[in-house]
């Protein structure tokens, strides 16, 4: 297990496992862990980046939360419920040839750990669970909008052994903040000791059986959107929270609108310490990007961010959805680590590299001398390097930007033949100053 503290997750910390990542927040004041697994089924969004969410923008201030946000990483990536066979179906017996072997054995480590009071496993079921058969979507066979639990109550004593009275609870709760009205939330019981015997391989009962209460939240594949799964997802394990006398604060106001715009985020990326980039409104190809034949070295600041290399390219994804791909240009590489002066705007800045500026109106980068600077869609043919010289953003071909907007730009810092950095030129309104 490697321990990684990023500057960007200030109030967690990141451990990766060997098959998934695991985020640990911890209040100051102690009280009660509850453990949440996102992405079992790499087919149900709601889920893992429900999860995702709550490591990079809500903090605890009493108790625990650890999470995993993307628990099946590999059929996260090609948005397969799973690539091995169901994994929420191994959890009773496995073979030792089994592919999720490892994964398993991770998962079942975590939840067996002593600090663990409350365990949750998110998914997006088919339909709109309801009592008396109505029609397909809306019946009792249906999963979706519900809290799952294995049995009214645990086998052994325990703070929260009354799982029936929490679900309920729970339901109640969300039915309160409901986007439509059919959205309603019901408990499921599976009962599944006595009868339901696919039930006695998942997650969720292997927790119960180590005296450890457990649920599952099912939001209904058939919302319309992600966000909207999302959002009832949070507003389940809020409530979980609340019943735990788990405090925390997030970064925003939990309504559908900012949920959206929070899904649809997608951090930054940083490459080989010489390049770093933020992902919003990327093109969907980005050419002759500077890079190292093999063994980039990627880090997202999205728990869900994925890169998938291959010897021209290299793919970006966050979660299921492929953001971008970078082709490469081989170069070697030098960290220059340098800080760069330049003139933005008229004033005088030191500038790191890689960074982003903004800029309104133009940039003139110098250089101690033996560097040469490339800046990617400069128009005017004669010049070979660009140090030295005003970058407007009239002087700029559009189509050469990194975003869709035309508005970011590449500057590329060379060595002789190695690479040094980038710089992005991010040209913004005089109004948005
Ligand atoms: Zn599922």
């Amino acid at each position: 297990m490697r321990i990684f503290t990023l500057s960007l997750l200030l109030t967690s910390i990141l451990f990766s496992f060997d098959n998934f990542d695991f985020y640990k927040k911890e209040g100051n004041v102690s009280g009660a862990t509850l453990l949440i697994f996102g992405g079992i089924h790499g087919n149900e969004p709601g889920g893992y980046f429900a999860a995702s969410i709550l490591a990079q923008h809500y903090t605890i201030t009493k108790g625990n939360l650890w999470i995993v946000p993307n628990t099946n990483k590999d059929s996260i990536l090609h948005y397969k419920r799973s690539l091995h066979g169901d994994m929420n179906r191994k959890f009773s017996n496995i073979s030792n040839s089994d592919k999720d072997l490892d994964t398993i054995k991770e998962i079942k480590e975590l939840i067996t750990s002593q600090e663990v009071d409350l365990v949750l496993n998110l998914h997006d079921g088919h339909g709109f669970f309801r009592q008396k058969y109505q029609n397909t979507i809306f019946n009792p066979g249906a999963w979706g909008q519900t809290c799952v639990i294995d049995q009214i109550k645990l086998d052994n004593n325990h703070s929260f052994a009354d799982l029936g009275c929490i679900a309920q609870k729970v339901s109640d709760k969300l039915n309160q903040h409901l986007l439509q009205e059919h959205h309603g939330f019901n408990v499921r019981n599976t009962k599944t000791k006595k009868k339901n015997n696919e039930m006695k391989h998942s997650l969720t009962y292997f927790a119960i059986n180590h005296n450890k209460p457990s649920f599952a939240i099912e939001t209904s594949k058939e919302l319309r959107t992600t966000s909207q799964k999302v959002y009832y997802q949070l507003r389940a394990i809020e409530a979980f929270m609340q019943i735990m006398g788990i405090q925390y604060k997030r970064d925003f106001e939990l309504d559908s609108k900012n949920v959206k715009d929070i899904t649809k985020s997608r951090g930054k990326i940083a490459i080989n310490n010489n390049i770093s980039l933020n992902l919003g409104n990327l093109r969907k190809i980005l050419r002759y990007i500077p890079l190292q034949s093999n063994k980039n070295r990627l880090y997202f600041s999205h728990p869900l961010g994925r890169a998938v290399e291959a010897d021209g390219f290299i793919d970006i994804y966050i979660g299921h959805k492929k953001i971008s791909r970078f082709k490469k240009a081989i170069f070697p590489l030098l960290e220059c680590g340098n800080n760069f002066e330049a003139i933005i705007d008229g004033n005088k800045k030191s500038i790191h590299l890689p960074s982003e500026v903004r800029i309104i109106d133009d940039i003139v980068f110098n250089a101690p001398q033996g560097h040469r600077l490339n800046v990617i869609g400069y128009t005017d043919v004669r010049y070979k390097n660009e140090l030295g010289i005003k970058i407007a953003k009239s002087s700029l071909i559009k189509r050469f930007s990194v975003d869709t907007e035309g508005q970011r730009f590449r500057a590329e810092f060379y060595k002789g033949d190695t690479f040094c950095g980038m710089v992005i030129l991010n040209y913004v309104a005089r109004n948005n100053e």
